[in-house]
């Protein structure tokens, strides 16, 4: 669209983002939404409790600590590791951004593979980075022969992979992050949004790959998508670095506080773990018993395909919110359920057993 179809009263958007579209899933009020892969229960009482107590001795006339100190040195305890090898932001989003902002940018190259998250290449696009995409197999296994030919290929300057992967919630081997850094000079990120629920961490990695960068948030396993903060383990060199591109005083002095008190309420707010683990395994179950197809998950959702047209539809008609996959490359006719509570479950598992039914 040129400056003469908007009218004077526009200006038109940068012209490499005029086709782009703003990224979301719907967030449609049904009864049961089985969306967006967030855990289905609050944040523990005592978690709330103590930040509301906590808060009122923030001074939010002044900003907050630039540094976030207290909360990355937090995080860093928690893994063994220096203060200086962890970065904070709002939300693993803003550490993509951040990432490829420092490290992408026009001129340079990520690679990514699909199907893959979807926010990934739309981070990438708005950060101006092109991207390259590489196709999985079948089977979604990213393999050590794969990860070599793709990147030692492609020779990337960033190559970006999401452990467990979403949507298939497949995780990738440890080997095969080695081999992606072992092919390429550039900056290896594993996106682990999910890596509580499953597969192994690419943490124990980061003392051999000195350019090996571990994404991780707060959103999915420790219950606290509303509150936006993501984390970075990575080399002193990458914090510096992130440093150049971050706004001042990023992460507000609220967040900062309500993330050190949610690490001190650890235990309580990552114990629906081994529930949800075990809910995956039985609605995975389910859908194979129901004739689906479904791929193994390490994460807190299911890829599926029932092989009936209009699907998400019908389920949303029967109050059940998925997301739609049916008409992504690499994922034709496939949905994605997250995991909520065993009632929700259930409601999804009836109402596509009622669909099934009716089709049959
Ligand atoms: N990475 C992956 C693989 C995700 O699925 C998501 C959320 N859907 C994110 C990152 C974003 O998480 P955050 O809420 O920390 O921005």
């Amino acid at each position: 669209m040129t400056a003469e179809d908007l009218g004077a009263d526009r200006v038109p958007v940068r012209d490499d983002l005029a086709d782009l579209m703003p990224y979301g899933a719907p967030q449609v009020d049904a009864p049961v939404r089985l969306n967006t892969n967030e855990t289905p229960q609050l944040p523990s009482a005592a978690w709330l409790a103590d930040v509301a107590t906590s808060m009122q001795a923030l001074e939010l006339n002044r900003y907050p600590d630039r540094r976030a100190t207290a909360l990355r040195e937090a995080l860093a305890e928690g893994f063994g590791l220096p203060a200086s090898s962890v970065w904070a932001a709002n939300g693993s989003n803003e550490i993509l951004l951040q990432l490829f902002q420092a490290y992408g940018g026009p001129g340079r190259r990520l690679l990514l593979f699909r199907p893959g998250y979807s926010a990934h290449p739309l981070i990438a696009r708005v950060s101006g980075t092109p991207v390259i995409e590489h196709e999985l197999p079948d089977d979604f296994v990213l393999t050590v022969a794969h990860a070599t030919q793709s990147a030692g290929a492609e020779q990337p300057d960033i190559v970006c992979v999401a452990s467990p992967n979403n949507p298939t919630g497949i995780p990738v081997a440890l080997e095969a992050v080695e081999a992606l850094h072992e092919a390429t000079p550039g900056l290896v990120v594993v996106d682990e949004a999910y890596v509580e629920f499953g597969g192994d961490s690419a943490v124990t990695l980061l003392d051999r790959l000195p350019r090996l960068v571990v994404v991780r948030t707060f959103s999915k396993a420790l219950r606290l998508a509303g509150l936006r903060l993501g984390y970075l383990l990575g080399h002193d060199w990458v914090i510096e670095d992130l440093r150049r591109v971050r706004l001042p005083y990023h992460v507000d002095g609220i967040k900062q506080l309500a993330g050190l008190k949610a690490l001190e309420h650890r235990d309580e707010l990552l114990d629906h773990i081994p529930v949800i683990v075990a809910e995956r395994e039985r609605v995975a179950a389910a859908l194979a018993d129901l004739g689906a197809v479904t791929w193994p998950s390490a994460a807190n959702f299911i890829l599926f395909r029932a092989g009936i047209d209009g699907l998400f539809d019908q389920l949303l008609a029967r109050g059940v919110l998925v997301r739609d996959f049916s008409t992504s490359a690499g994922t034709e006719g496939c949905l994605r359920v997250t995991i909520g509570t065993r009632d929700e479950n259930d409601a999804f598992l009836d109402a596509l057993a009622g669909i099934l039914k009716e089709a049959a």
